[in-house]
């Protein structure tokens, strides 16, 4: 989608520092970092929020949940644990409307989350 910033970073239009990608998923570190470490996993092609998925994508999600465990390992999370996010819609926190897969570790994570 033309106007939007998670496209944009997939097809490389405006900068990120890329950890990972393949022809289905792009990862690349936040902005914004909550944790020591703190990478977003996105589809390559835009959808708007996990809601709009249906059975159809069921093999893309996966790929986008197995992805954020091997983020996890590239990283050296893995052993001592992490987190794997996907904010939805308003209520959700989600800002960014094109679906995105948190993957948050380095530091004890607290719950309930805020
Ligand atoms: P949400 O709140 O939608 O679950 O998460 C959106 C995330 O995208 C936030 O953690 C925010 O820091 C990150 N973000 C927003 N804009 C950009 C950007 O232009 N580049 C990168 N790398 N991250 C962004
Ligand atoms: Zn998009």
């Amino acid at each position: 989608m033309s106007d939007c910033i998670f496209c944009k970073i997939a097809e490389k239009k405006i900068p990120s520092k890329i950890v990972h990608e393949d022809d289905k998923v792009v990862a690349f570190d936040d902005v914004n970092p909550q944790a020591p470490t703190h990478v977003l996993v996105i589809p390559r092609k835009h959808v708007a929020s996990i809601a709009d998925l249906n059975e159809a994508d069921a093999s893309l999600l996966g790929h986008l949940m197995l992805t954020g465990n091997k983020i996890a390992r590239q990283k050296g999370i893995a052993e001592g644990g992490y987190r794997l996010v996907v904010n939805t819609g308003k209520n959700g926190g989600q800002t960014v409307f094109h679906l995105h897969l948190h993957v948050l570790g380095g530091r004890p994570m607290h719950w309930p989350p805020g």
